[in-house]
């Protein structure tokens, strides 16, 4: 792999996550999903969260793209679960192992740290339900990094693309906070101080077990029990 490559800041949306970022930069150079995790390979680190891909020197990566990727990820991480965090969850029980992506946003080469969330069940910019399933063979996808001897990071089973990059590349559309069009993400993105401790006390026991979970009714009950105190 060449020391100078092909790369945009511009390319990057807001919450863009590490799996996503790592297809650009393999579309974008052609470089095969195994040649990119043999030159960036590196000793395992569990205490990396998985959404930043373990194993891979994301040092290495950032100064590649001169980018701040892995403060940029975990800033998303702690920002979307802090308040969720009883003293024995963990950020990463709050996210999804399996893979889910938006209709639309996977034409334009883009997967969000936000669709991995297990209180996000529609896409925040288009409102479209997410997906966890093979477009084509319907196998359900995880979040993970294959090494394949492709561009970009695909299907186990019948090797469809999951992101799809060749309508957009050069020009990628780019998403930005004012593109939120769901109302209760931009309520928990936007909850004031009183709310915040409420969400704080609720348990949330079985969330290690759930793939996704209702947003709704969390504000809900949160704003229940505000207004019987
Ligand atoms: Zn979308
Ligand atoms: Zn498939």
């Amino acid at each position: 792999m060449q020391e100078r490559i092909t790369w945009r800041k511009d390319w990057l949306s807001i919450y863009e996550s590490p799996f996503s970022v790592y297809d650009k930069i393999c579309y974008a150079n052609v470089i095969t999903q195994n040649e990119f995790f043999k030159h960036f390979s590196s000793p395992s680190d569990s205490s990396d969260s998985f959404l930043l891909i373990r194993g891979l020197d994301h040092a290495k990566i950032e100064n590649l793209i001169s980018y701040p990727l892995k403060s940029q990820s975990l800033n998303t991480i702690t920002m979307l679960s802090e308040d969720f965090l009883n003293y024995k969850d963990h950020p990463d029980d709050f996210f999804n192992k399996n893979l889910y992506y938006c209709s639309h946003c996977s034409m334009t080469g883009y997967h969000s740290l936000f669709f991995q969330f297990k209180y996000v069940k529609e896409c925040p910019f288009h409102l479209e339900p997410l997906k966890n399933n093979c477009r084509v063979c319907n196998k359900s996808l995880t979040y993970n990094f294959h090494k394949i001897p492709l561009n970009t990071q695909s299907c186990t089973k019948c090797k469809e693309p999951i992101l799809f990059h060749k309508h957009s590349y050069p020009n990628y559309k780019t998403y930005t906070k004012s593109d939120i069009k769901s109302q209760d993400v931009l309520d928990l993105l936007n909850m004031d101080i009183k709310f915040k401790q409420i969400l704080k006390g609720i348990s949330f026991p079985r969330i290690k077990l759930r793939e996704k979970e209702d947003l709704n009714s969390v504000l809900y009950i949160i704003s229940e029990i505000k207004r019987s105190t």
